[in-house]
């Protein structure tokens, strides 16, 4: 399809559902071909890449687990050998668990680091290497939080996660600009995903919750992939090693407290 990503192909990780999916159709409607990278093959991940489809754009699944490092290599290679090329990175996979400082197991710590800051690493990697192979010119886009700044009692692995990512993604900028990539994240407030199952059950919760957020309202998995698209387009040529912190205001409502 025509748009300004028209040509391009992009890679979004974990895009079988929630914020992953909503960067996924974005980036199709803009006219990009979309590998959609998801962890296991199931019904959903073929729902995800029929709604694709259907806005008329190439779309492929790839399952690999990202929080591992050969994966994660080989992602960017079957990706660029299905679908002809690789320009963007979505590092969207993500995971959280809820554990007070006093209850965080070794295991939990090294799956959500391993998820939410090995992998975007080593696929950062993986696909400047790829960039530098093909002559240059790409894109890396990280999902963060508002949690890479702002603390978040019982979730200490996560926002830790979501910090280093932010200083990962401020170093790469610098040392993967002169292959002509731009590296940047795009950091979501409280987006309504099934990762806020739990919340979303409770009418009062997300109550007190959207009284908290000052444009009043949750956001939807559209709302970080509109941010995304931009990133992605030449019209954010100029920007890199910066966090588009996309949350209706809620950071800023937080720190004034
Ligand atoms: P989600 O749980 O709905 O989706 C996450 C996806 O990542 C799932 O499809 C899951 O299968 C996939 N995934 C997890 N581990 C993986 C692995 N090892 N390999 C491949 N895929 C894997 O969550 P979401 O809300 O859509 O979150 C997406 C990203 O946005 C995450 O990085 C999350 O931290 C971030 N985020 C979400 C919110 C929010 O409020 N929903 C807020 C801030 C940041």
């Amino acid at each position: 399809p025509a748009g300004r990503l028209a040509g391009r192909v992009a890679l979004v990780t974990g895009a079988a559902q929630g914020i992953g999916l909503g960067i996924a159709l974005r980036l199709a409607r803009e006219g990009a071909a979309v590998a959609l990278n998801v962890h296991k093959e199931d019904a959903r991940a073929a729902e995800a890449r029929q709604q694709v489809q259907a806005l008329g754009a190439a779309c492929e699944v790839f399952v690999a687990d990202v929080s591992r490092i050969a994966p994660t290599r080989q992602l960017v290679a079957d990706v660029a050998a299905r679908l002809g090329r690789l320009d963007i990175l979505v590092n969207n996979a993500g995971i959280e668990r809820h554990a007070g400082v006093l209850e965080v197991t070794e295991a939990d710590f090294d799956a959500v680091i391993a998820t939410n800051l090995k992998g975007p690493f080593f696929l950062a990697q993986a696909f400047a290497a790829h960039v530098q192979d093909a002559g240059g010119g790409g894109r890396i886009i990280n999902i963060s939080s508002v949690h890479e700044d702002l603390p978040f009692p019982h979730f200490a692995p996560y926002c830790a996660s979501k910090g280093g990512l932010r200083m990962l993604m401020r170093t790469m900028a610098l040392e993967l600009a002169p292959l002509g990539i731009t590296v940047n994240n795009v950091s979501p407030g409280a987006i309504r995903t099934p990762i806020n199952e739990a919340l979303l059950q409770d009418a009062a919760k997300v109550a007190a919750l959207q009284a908290q957020i000052p444009v009043g309202r949750m956001g939807e998995p559209s709302d970080v992939a509109g941010a995304v698209a931009f990133l992605a387009s030449a019209d954010a040529s100029y920007i890199t090693g910066t966090s588009i912190i996309v949350d209706g205001g809620l950071l800023w409502n937080y720190s004034e407290q």
